[in-house]
């Protein structure tokens, strides 16, 4: 059932077995997971089922630390996540993958790495994960996929750069998604436009959350669990937030609540010229297959795969992830000619003078990489408050040498392997890759990149962002290194939980969603057993 919380009467208090903080996608995915169970659900909700600006204006805080850059320009707190129903999901590009081996791993050469689990206690929990996230399955093996797509085998399969596969579950917003299931379900109330300020703490028990409508409505939900879902930034605010037991806020007694804040590096990282015939990269860039059984039975999946530096390579380097997907750059004939910097043509011309033959492809560089754990990486409240009274968020996002060196160093492997292979060479141009314009030729939408060679620094090339905001509140099974334990239960209290990924206990390159899916999926199941 959807019900609007500006209609509760006024200081309403509601019971419920389970209290869900955020409708997107672990919020929905939890609560649904426990359809069936007998236990009543209660999912708060700040925003409704369309954009709101006030409610998106709640998401805004300062950034103190690292700009939010990405290709080009920066943005704001408040345009990296949404408030409505279904969160972030209602903006996500759909790009689901498994976590690696070397994730779960405690690394020489990292202050803080490693998992309390093990990758194979996660891989059911992605098999369910698959059907929530609209895709064909939760093994995304390369190899099998890409032939299932129809793709040729991968072009590099080396000890050191190794396929990955991703699938694309497009358009895949959680909010209409599953709408129509939250509206039908007895068992499930979603308060819409109920924004949680606080949690009330007696001991160890969360005994209540203080709900605030935009328009002055105000609530008490009490449960026997209450799980915060209220995406990777805020699950630290709210808790920072809720002082009235503790000035330290609450699950917060060893100060980490907010720190090992961690992003996806994007940067866009140069060009390739290969002697691989297009026909062969159509794999990189990707083939749509439909669903032809279960609940999403005609939805379309993309599938592509891209090249990432093995678990075996970053273990043995001591270095960090790091993929790299092929964007074409083939450009049709009758492009405008380029003002400034060079582009793909201008190298793959080179090529041609040089070897007596045009290379076959040129492609640009995205690359996507792991940022090592910094406990002064942080999410903090702001002295400003919002416009329930709630203090802003601040954000001190830092990173440094170490991740563009480990950037800088990937990107050498996969070009000496690249090489090695006879498939090509990379002109390797770390955030010197400019959007130009996107224009149409032939009825396409083609995007212009400009590269400029003298821009790039590798002191200082920028590190733009992949909107993943991980490991504010980290899984650990010691309370002195993360907020979690490997159940997601807050160390310090019986009856609260987080969901979501802030809960990562590394960041590992994989795009977060599918894990967050999967892991709210198994904290569910983990609440049917403790509260039937
Ligand atoms: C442009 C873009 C592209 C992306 N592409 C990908 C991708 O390809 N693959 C991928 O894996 N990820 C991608 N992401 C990230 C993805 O969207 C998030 O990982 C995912 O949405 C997180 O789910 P969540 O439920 O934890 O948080 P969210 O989806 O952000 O949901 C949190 C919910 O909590 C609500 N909420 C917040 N505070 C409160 C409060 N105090 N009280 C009540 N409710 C509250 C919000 O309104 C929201 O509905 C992308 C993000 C962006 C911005």
């Amino acid at each position: 059932m959807l019900t609007d919380a500006r209609r509760l009467p006024p200081d309403s208090v509601l019971e419920a077995d389970v209290c869900i903080i955020g409708g997107g996608a672990a919020g929905i995915t939890c609560a649904l997971e426990l359809e069936g169970s007998g236990l009543r659900v209660v999912v708060l909700e700040s925003g409704g089922e369309r954009p709101d600006a006030a409610t998106q204006r709640l998401a805004a805080g300062d950034l103190v630390g690292e700009p939010l850059r990405v290709l080009d320009g920066h943005v704001d707190l408040d345009e990296v996540r949404l408030r409505r129903l279904g969160g972030t999901t209602n903006h996500w590009a759909g790009y689901c993958r498994r976590l690696e081996p070397i994730d779960f791993e405690t690394r020489a050469g990292l202050a803080v790495s490693g998992w309390p689990l093990e990758r194979a206690d996660l891989v059911p929990w992605w098999d369910r994960a698959a059907t929530w996230c609209r895709i064909l399955t939760g093994d995304d093996t390369p190899g099998p996929l890409l032939e299932r797509a129809g793709l040729p085998p991968p072009l590099l399969d080396t000890a050191d750069v190794v396929p990955v596969a991703f699938q694309i579950a497009f358009p895949m917003p959680f909010g209409e998604t599953y709408r129509a299931d939250l509206d039908a379900s007895a068992e499930i109330e979603v308060l819409l436009w109920a924004n949680a300020v606080n949690l009330a703490v007696e001991g160890r028990r969360v005994t209540g959350v203080d709900v605030r409508t935009l328009t002055g409505n105000r609530a008490r939900v009490t449960a026997r669990a209450v799980v915060v879902a209220a995406g990777g930034i805020e699950n630290a605010r709210l808790l920072l937030a809720s002082t009235d037991a503790d000035p330290r806020g609450v699950a917060n007694a060893n100060g980490l609540v907010g720190r090992h804040f961690t992003e996806h590096l994007q940067v866009w990282a140069g060009f390739g010229v290969l002697d691989v015939d297009p026909a062969d990269l159509v794999g990189y860039t990707g083939r749509d297959v439909i669903i032809d059984e279960g609940r999403h039975r005609g939805a379309a999946v993309g599938i592509k795969a891209a090249f990432a530096l093995s678990s075996e390579h970053v273990r043995r380097h001591r270095t960090q992830g790091m993929e790299v997907q092929l964007v074409p750059g083939v450009l049709p004939a009758g492009v405008p000619e380029q003002h400034e910097g060079v582009t793909a043509l201008d190298v793959a011309s080179l090529l041609e003078a040089e070897r007596g033959r045009a290379p076959a492809s040129s492609v640009y560089l995205q690359v996507l990489a792991e940022q090592r754990l910094d406990p002064e990486s942080r999410v903090e409240l702001a002295a400003t408050t919002d416009a329930l009274g709630m203090p802003r968020t601040r954000l001190r996002w830092r990173h440094g040498a170490a991740d563009r060196a480990a950037i800088l160093h990937g990107l050498g492997v996969l070009a000496e392997e690249l090489g090695a292979a006879g498939l090509g060479r990379l002109q390797i141009v770390p955030g010197g890759v400019h959007a130009d314009a996107v224009e149409h030729f032939n009825g396409e939408l083609v995007s212009l990149y400009r590269v400029a060679l003298d821009e790039v620094d590798p002191e200082t090339f920028p590190l733009g962002v992949g909107f993943h905001h991980m490991c504010t509140t980290r899984m650990s099974d010691d309370p002195r290194t993360g907020v979690v334990d490997p159940d997601c239960r807050a160390h310090e209290l019986d009856n609260l939980w987080l969901a979501g990924s802030s809960v990562f206990a590394t960041g590992g390159v994989a795009t977060p969603t599918f894990t967050i899916v999967a892991l709210a999926a198994r904290l569910a199941h983990h609440l049917r057993a403790r509260l039937s």
